[in-house]
């Protein structure tokens, strides 16, 4: 990071007509072409100063140059097998919200999901079953989520939500419904005897990320701690943490 950049300094939306940089609440500012701004369209030519060293000059490439930078941004971004965030561009993305939420004084929660007894869906039914498996759900996990909550896979079996601009109540309720949606669902799985429909149930956990709280690293053990009691609790539930 360059001297005066902020840790969440600016975000770039790359839409398919138009791009657009806001700054993300950054001590510095970010500059267009030397004028300060919250945020801008930028075209091509456009230089973004950010602290007193950087300054980056847009160049808009063409179709081919696009798709491989398209591969490169997933493959560092995305989870191979689910397509969802990873866990290291998901805490990027969280961060920055977390620097948004603060200068605006929004409250988010976070949520982790955590398949249940999933040792023994691959141990009965084979390592490609629980792969299909993960695959299905983080489809049920996107379809149950507003176009703003954030989705990603934390680890093995585990996946993080960031439930955007929401309260405890309001995340709760999603989570509910996500736990019935797949409790509820009959995966088509392969297994090594032929295509089968089994069920999984799934545990959760969730925390409150408010402006002026603990931070995102405290606020994702509170729901890890919550996670473990769903557990402790029988599974198939959802807690809240503190
Ligand atoms: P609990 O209800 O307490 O969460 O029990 P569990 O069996 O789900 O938890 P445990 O941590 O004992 O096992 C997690 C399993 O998840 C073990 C591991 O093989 C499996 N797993 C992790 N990543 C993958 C993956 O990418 N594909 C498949 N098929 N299995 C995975
Ligand atoms: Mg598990
Ligand atoms: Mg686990």
């Amino acid at each position: 990071m360059g001297r005066g950049i902020s840790r969440a300094h600016a975000r770039i939306n790359v839409g398919s007509n138009s791009i657009v940089i806001v700054d993300l609440g950054s001590t510095n500012g970010i500059f267009v072409n030397g004028t300060r701004v919250d945020r801008a369209n930028l075209v091509a030519g456009d230089t973004v100063g950010l602290g007193p060293e950087v300054l980056l000059r847009l160049d808009v490439s063409d179709g081919h140059f696009q798709e491989v930078l398209q591969d490169l941004y997933e493959g560092a971004n995305l989870d191979g097998l689910t397509g969802v965030l990873n866990r290291r561009s998901f805490l990027n993305r969280v961060r920055e919200e977390y620097a948004a939420g603060k200068r605006h004084q929004l409250s988010s929660c976070l949520a982790l999901l955590d398949i249940d007894h999933f040792k023994t869906v691959n141990d009965t039914y084979g390592h490609p079953a629980g792969d299909a498996i993960l695959v299905q759900i983080a489809q049920i996990f996107g379809a149950a989520l507003r176009t703003e909550d954030v989705l990603g896979r934390y680890g093995g079996e585990e996946f993080i939500i960031l439930l955007r601009h929401s309260d405890l109540t309001g995340a709760c309720t999603v989570l509910e419904r996500i736990r019935e949606n797949v409790a509820r669902q009959a995966f088509l799985v392969p297994t090594p005897g032929g295509d089968q429909t089994i069920s999984v149930t799934v545990s959760g956990g969730l925390a409150e990320l408010t402006p002026g709280g603990a931070g995102v690293d405290v606020v994702i053990q509170a729901a890890d701690q919550a996670l473990y009691e769903a557990k402790r609790g029988g599974r198939n539930q959802v807690r809240q943490g503190q």
